[in-house]
């Protein structure tokens, strides 16, 4: 029989972190060095919204949307609560959750919303992607797990060429501040504390100097992906800032409390939002592609991306130690059928797969 993994005294992730280390009373390294989240507050959000609203214009913001929870629960938030004449955009990601495409429709029609919704050329997304993900297997290593989000990292552009068609100079995101994973950082040898504003280049470096271990991640025809990718690879990277200099982009949990409760709550309640019950956790199933990531990290670390994000909700005091453990039992599950169906998506053998 394998023996139980040791888990921290006081947040639960397990001996198999990266870099971590237990003091005397079994607490790590992460929750020592762990600073709670401090908030921007909502008067200073309301500052940023009524600089940008104008009676002249169609839309005063962009809100991003994916059909998941904290993307629904800002575009809800940014139109009933605050007022904006907002547009919606979607990337049409190819492989994204059916449920996630209900939930898109039904909160636009519901809270009357203009959609805009875009594509990426050639299959690039696709075509990138199933490079990367055949690399992986080649050499699997929890460092790599996030170039499987290549695609993703490259519609920055779009959303903001989509901002400057329509006139608009605010582009708010429902990111939420628990979910930049540490481990991920550690992995890349980056701060564990370091802030998504300050670590985009070390993260993006520490994944090319990985690559350089595989030669599969750099087949020259994705170079101009991957480039394009450490440009635009979030809403503060250089290409981005470069580009979009007359257009702010805010993130609407740095200024208002991230509340689980709430969210769901609300926009089950008010937009008809639901996820697929079989999958037992309403975080992160709009995209396909991140059970595959459970699968790579639970392969190689024996952990996954919510052991770390609910760490970090115990160590905020947002989740008791034993809530969050039954939690991670029943939401660390590997939903092989919908791995399967991705390999299906780009014709490769599902016999890569292990069980
Ligand atoms: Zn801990």
């Amino acid at each position: 029989m394998l023996k139980p993994l040791k888990h921290c005294s006081r947040c639960i992730l397990p001996e198999t972190a990266p870099n971590i280390a237990f003091d005397e009373k079994g607490v790590c390294n992460y929750c020592r060095s762990y600073q709670n989240f401090e908030y921007r507050g909502e008067n200073a959000l309301a500052r940023i919204l009524n600089r940008h609203r104008n009676p002249q214009k169609k839309y005063e913001c962009i809100v991003n949307i994916s059909g998941g929870r904290d993307s629904a629960y800002a575009l809800l938030k940014v139109k009933k609560d605050y007022n904006m004449k907002l547009l919606a955009v979607n990337y049409e990601n190819p492989f994204t959750d059916t449920q996630a495409k209900k939930n898109i429709k039904n909160m636009v029609k519901t809270l009357d919303i203009d959609l805009v919704k875009f594509k990426l050329n050639s299959q690039i997304h696709e075509t990138c992607f199933r490079n990367n993900l055949i690399a992986w297997f080649k050499n699997p290593s929890p460092a790599m797990v996030p170039m499987m989000c290549i695609g993703c990292k490259i519609i920055w552009k779009n959303i903001l060429q989509i901002a400057k068609r329509y006139d608009i100079s605010l582009i708010i995101n429902g990111g939420n501040p628990y979910e930049y994973t540490s481990f991920k950082k550690e992995l890349l040898n980056v701060s564990r504390e370091a802030d998504l504003k300050s670590t985009y280049l070390k993260n993006l470096t520490g994944l090319v100097k990985e690559s350089l271990k595989n030669y599969l991640y750099l087949m020259p025809q994705y170079l101009p992906v991957l480039f394009k990718g450490y440009l635009f690879s979030n809403q503060y990277s250089i290409g981005s800032r470069l580009y979009s200099r007359n257009i702010e982009r805010i993130d609407l949990f740095h200024f208002i409390r991230w509340d689980e409760k709430d969210i769901v709550s609300r926009i089950t309640k008010e937009l008809k939002w639901d996820y697929p019950r079989k999958l037992k956790s309403t975080w992160r199933f709009d995209c396909k592609i991140g059970h595959l990531k459970d699968y790579m990290y639970i392969k190689t670390l024996g952990m996954t991306e919510k052991d770390d994000f609910y760490a970090k909700m115990v160590r905020e005091g947002l989740m008791t130690r034993e809530e969050t453990l039954s939690r991670l039992e029943r939401e660390n599950e590997i939903h092989l059928d919908i791995i399967k169906e991705i390999f299906t998506q780009l014709g490769l053998s599902t016999k890569l797969i292990s069980t």
